[in-house]
């Protein structure tokens, strides 16, 4: 029986998270991750919700004079959410996210030479990231292997197609709380909260065209 993965329109919903609040410290305190997960996230899912019903109303009533508007509020709040659902099921406890998988390890060698240039190559695009930045290791399904993006205003797509695998949020809020401006000690302490498990995962889901929330 096929799956339906279908979410209705207007009706996207902010995921729990995987583990409690205090479970990523020292990495990531408790408090710092209640405001990402409550405020932020939630935020991008009402915000989605939003325009989503507002777009409804607009093809009910004919009328599109703020579809800019409501397109580019699409396009934030649902990479917001997708972004930030990632961001949490990659992450687990210090010591309990595994190594990386076989299939994970394999596609990184194809596609950077080894895991140690992958590391580095995307420590530094997560700590030179403007502003409001991600890094992103995705796949790329027309090419067929991982490539790492950063991500710089996260409704624009930077590779059509391509599906995010791991997710570094490189916005202030993610760590300014616990690191202030000293965001390349944030992206070199977070290595060791990453879960393996869930990136071997998401590859394989990845491998056939699907990308899980939670
Ligand atoms: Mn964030």
């Amino acid at each position: 029986m096929k799956q339906n993965l279908t979410i209705p329109i207007g009706q996207h919903k902010l995921p729990n998270l995987p583990y409690s609040y205090n479970a990523l410290e020292p990495i990531i305190s408790s408090f710092a991750l209640q405001i990402h997960h409550l405020k932020h996230h939630k935020s991008y899912v009402d915000g989605l919700n939003k325009a989503e019903i507002e777009l409804v109303e607009a093809r009910k009533t004919n009328d599109f004079s703020l579809i800019k508007h409501w397109t580019r509020e699409l396009a934030f709040n649902g990479s917001g959410h997708i972004l930030h659902s990632i961001y949490w099921t990659i992450m687990a406890p210090a010591g309990r996210g595994g190594n990386p998988g076989l299939h994970t390890l394999n596609q990184i060698n194809n596609s950077f030479g080894s895991f140690s240039s992958f590391q580095k190559q995307f420590s530094q695009t997560a700590i030179d990231v403007e502003a409001s930045g991600w890094a992103a290791l995705v796949w790329n399904p027309a090419w067929q292997r991982l490539e790492i993006l950063a991500v710089e205003k996260h409704q624009n797509l930077t590779q059509w197609g391509s599906i995010p695998i791991l997710v570094l949020d490189s916005w202030e809020h993610a760590y300014y709380v616990d690191y202030q401006n000293r965001r390349n000690e944030y992206v070199n302490s977070w290595w060791r909260i990453v879960n393996w498990y869930d990136v071997e995962r998401r590859l394989l889901f990845a491998a056939k065209g699907q990308l899980p929330l939670v």
